[in-house]
């Protein structure tokens, strides 16, 4: 806000730069969780305990085993720039541990009612402190295992603007788990448990087995699917560069899990996890044909380097990296994704008896479980679905089984009964499933109706260049047009799907849905105008359907190839088991 009279220049006191710097560092609860968790693994944990109460905005909880913090030392390690992990400027080259910008402790501070208990092994005792707001409250000895508990209280009290931005509990603590679960398989020599509100919702055994923190993250059903990454052979220009190129491990998913989000792709690099938009192009790109538009896999990357190659100093809270030879590390991704997903083999030792320790999220947290849910709550295709049958009988049964149709809801779901139970199927999506392959099974007799007059549509200018440089394939989906004049096209046939729709309204639309994204996923433009096409044509929410129309619809979808979504990637059915009914009705 602009002032009147010019104010002098101040230092800022350390309170408010503190708080000013918690603005990067601590966004929700879950940055909290993870600058936590990285100090443990920093001071060599064997086992971390998170735990929190509602979605951690009213408490946050980190238990450690690790070293502690020396007695003298407790208020400069909440001071803000006091780190014990750099000595110069030099060391940020080659940077060895997950913190180093001695900010966080003071940040999370800042911004909550913040106690911290810890004892070091040669101390007698431990010390606690207490702050409150950045402010120092108390300091006392207290008796405490090696180690050290940190609990954030209250977070944002004091910032209602920062408290408004906050989602539900749910999500927040789905965020949380998530987190604790990357951490979990990626240091898996450490043990982790997570309690929400009081229930242990996840646990790892630390036993640094892949099998044991891929069952405990994913669940059996998936882990069980996962196939290892292997280093790709590297080529050796000269001798002296031999160990600095990129080294990739992990797991990823066979094709046929496949969620609606990136949330189940997690990356790290030196153990550190980070959202790097280029690298999960690299995991999805690398996936190329393989899965139906709009999908995404399931995939655990972690990347090795020396420290050297890798900037790690490019954000307050870490999650960015800026790498020397990014097409390098871009690269050696795709291939060892690549060549893991045509192999097809899979993780070894993962069988029905590592089912220790039960895969709790499974129920007490729905979302925050990957491998389950997508984050939009919908069934994920292929995973929570066909996992009971999959061991049995191979590749997840992606299709419907028969059902039989029960009746009608909210004008948009038709509820039909099926051999687990209730399925709801959404009315357009499976419609629009059914259209989109029937047009792509016969591309070369997509039929098209004759309007009785030809008709003169304006159309915008981008749409009216869209309708030119794409004209043979909009012939191909059975529009028959031509140009007439500026920004005007002469339509002299629709496709048929379209034949009841007003002609001048279905161009636009269609050529308005297959420009949206057109720069995207590089899909091809036929496949766009296709599914545009079926957007246009199917039957929609809000639609009355007879009895008989549902069979057909119902029919129809059974017999699709890939039956459990849209073209666009949403499901077309969900289903309640008699297991979760039971459960909702108090039998379970
Ligand atoms: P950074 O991790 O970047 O050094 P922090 O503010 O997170 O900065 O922590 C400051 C210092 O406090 C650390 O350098 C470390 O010496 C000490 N510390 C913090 N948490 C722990 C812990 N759980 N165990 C041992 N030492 C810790
Ligand atoms: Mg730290």
């Amino acid at each position: 806000m602009p002032t009147d009279e010019r104010q002098p220049i101040r230092l800022l006191d350390d309170v408010t730069a503190s708080r000013i710097a918690a603005g990067e560092v601590v966004e929700r609860p879950a940055s909290v969780v993870k600058e936590l968790v990285e100090n443990s693994l920093d001071a060599g944990a064997g086992t971390v305990r998170v735990e929190m109460e509602a979605g951690g905005r009213r408490l946050i909880r980190v238990i450690d085993d690790g070293r502690g913090i020396p007695a003298a030392d407790v208020e400069l390690a909440l001071a803000r720039h006091a780190t014990s992990k750099l000595r110069s400027a030099d060391d940020l080259d080659h940077v060895r541990t997950l913190g180093f910008r001695g900010e966080a402790l003071a940040a999370i501070a800042s911004v909550s009612h913040l106690t911290l208990l810890t004892r070091t092994a040669d101390a007698l005792e431990g010390v606690e402190v207490r702050v409150t707001n950045g402010r120092l409250e108390g300091r006392r000895p207290l008796g405490a295992a090696v180690g050290t508990r940190v609990t954030v209280e209250n977070l944002f009290h004091a910032q209602p603007a920062r408290l408004r931005f906050l989602r539900t509990d749910q999500t927040e603590a789905g965020h949380v788990t998530l987190l604790v679960m990357r951490y979990a398989l990626a240091h898996r020599n450490t043990r982790f448990e997570l309690v929400r509100d009081g229930r242990t919702v996840f646990r790892s055994t630390g036993s640094g087995d892949p099998a044991d923190a891929l069952a405990a993250a994913f669940g059996l059903d998936v882990a069980r699917e996962l196939i290892p990454l292997r280093a790709p052979p590297t080529i050796r220009l000269a001798a002296e560069d031999a160990p600095s190129g990129p080294r990739v491990g992990g797991y990823v998913g066979p094709p046929h899990l496949h969620r609606a989000t990136r949330r189940d792709i997690s990356i790290f690099v030196n153990g550190r996890p980070v959202t790097d938009g280029a690298l999960v192009h690299a995991v999805v790109q690398a996936y190329h044909t393989l899965l139906p538009g709009g999908r995404y896999p399931v995939a655990l990357v972690m990347i090795g380097l020396p420290p050297a190659q890798v900037d790690v100093n490019v954000h307050p809270a870490k999650t960015e990296v800026r790498f020397r030879d990014a097409r390098g590390v871009f690269a050696a991704v795709q291939r060892a994704v690549r060549a893991a997903v045509t192999s097809g083999a899979h993780v070894p030792g993962i069988r029905e008896a590592r089912a220790w320790p039960p895969p709790a999220g499974h129920e007490s947290a729905p979302d925050a479980q990957p491998g389950l849910l997508a984050s939009d709550g919908a069934p994920a295709a292929g995973g929570e679905w066909g996992a009971g049958t999959a061991a049995a009988c191979g590749p997840p049964a992606d299709r419907l089984p028969p059902l039989r149709v029960l009746g009608q809801v909210g004008l948009a779901f038709i509820v039909a009964e099926g051999p687990d139970g209730l399925y709801l199927v959404d009315q357009h999506a499976a419609h629009e499933r059914i259209v989109y392959e029937d047009l792509m099974a016969r591309p070369a007799e997509r039929p098209s109706q004759r309007l009785l007059v030809p008709e003169a549509v304006r159309l915008a200018p981008d749409l009216a260049g869209l309708a030119a440089e794409h004209a043979a394939l909009l012939a191909a989906v059975g529009f028959d047009m031509e140009p007439f004049g500026p920004d005007t096209v002469l339509v002299r046939a629709v496709p048929e799907v379209l034949a009841r729709s007003d002609a001048a309204a279905a161009v636009r639309d269609v050529l308005a849905l297959a420009q949206v994204g057109r720069s995207g996923a590089g899909e091809a433009m036929e496949e766009r105008l296709v599914r545009a096409v079926c957007k246009r044509a199917t039957v929609k929410a809000g639609q009355a359907l007879e009895p008989d129309e549902m069979r057909a619809l119902v029919r129809r979808l059974e017999t699709c190839a890939a039956p459990r979504t849209c073209p666009h990637g949403r499901p077309t059915v969900t289903v309640l088991t008699l297991r979760d009914i039971g459960r909702a009705l108090g039998r379970g």
